[in-house]
């Protein structure tokens, strides 16, 4: 499927946990975008924080997106943002991030 603005946001929300939102964020990719996960002992928190940097960085290999949007995970949640690409902030699509006062 191709991402468009709309689909931004927070798709695991850091509250279920970081173990739980990975299992889910693996499993997205693998039911969604093909992904082949490696098999990993989900007791081995460096061997999950390994697994999320190829799986983020598969997702982002491989989605059609608009410009300025990636996969990451942002305070705890993992999700699609958009960036600032003059402040490098997260933001939306009318760039507050960067409006005058
Ligand atoms: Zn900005």
């Amino acid at each position: 499927m191709t991402y468009t603005m709309k689909d931004l946001g927070c798709y695991f929300d850091g509250a279920y946990g970081f173990v739980y939102n990975a299992q889910r964020l693996v499993d997205f990719a693998e039911e969604h975008h093909g992904y082949s996960p490696t098999t990993i002992d989900w007791d081995d928190l460096d061997a999950i924080v390994w697994e999320m940097d190829d799986v983020t960085g598969y997702l982002n290999d491989n989605t059609e997106r608009p410009p300025n949007t990636y996969w990451s995970w942002e305070g705890g949640d993992f999700g699609l943002w958009l960036y600032c690409e003059a402040c490098g902030e997260i933001t939306d699509e009318d760039y507050t991030c960067c409006e005058e006062e």
